[in-house]
């Protein structure tokens, strides 16, 4: 979509610091960390939150997302501290940018429950 930010930022055409990318899937740094460790992680394809993933092949895609973030959370040491995958999703989930992602925090002990 080229009004999506994240669209931009996979294809390019927006700087970001990649941390891993495929042809389906893109982490890169999120701009306002909010621990030592925050990365966002995208499907290349445009799919504004979550709950839009409702097709057979959009819940395959999700879980290789999800392997994905498990891949890049292995590569930036996280495995052994631990780390948190959050998808804000909607208003009352505080999503800000509606292109489907992931946080991965991590680095720090995180609290729960959230704000
Ligand atoms: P959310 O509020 O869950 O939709 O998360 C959107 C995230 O995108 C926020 O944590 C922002 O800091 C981050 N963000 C927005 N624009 C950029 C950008 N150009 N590069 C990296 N991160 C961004």
């Amino acid at each position: 979509m080229a009004d999506c930010i994240f669209c931009r930022i996979a294809t390019g055409e927006i700087p970001a610091t990649i941390v891993r990318r495929t042809p389906e899937a893109v982490a890169f740094r999120d701009l306002t960390p909010q621990a030592p460790a925050h990365v966002l992680i995208i499907p290349t394809r445009h799919l504004a939150a979550v709950r839009d993933a409702r097709e057979p092949a959009d819940q395959a895609e999700l879980g290789r997302l999800l392997q994905f973030a498990a891949e890049v959370a292995t590569e930036l040491g996280l495995d052994e501290g631990g780390y948190r995958l959050v998808a804000n999703t909607g208003k009352n989930g505080g999503q800000s940018v509606f292109h489907l992602h992931f946080h991965l925090l991590g680095g720090r002990p995180l609290g729960w429950p959230p704000g």
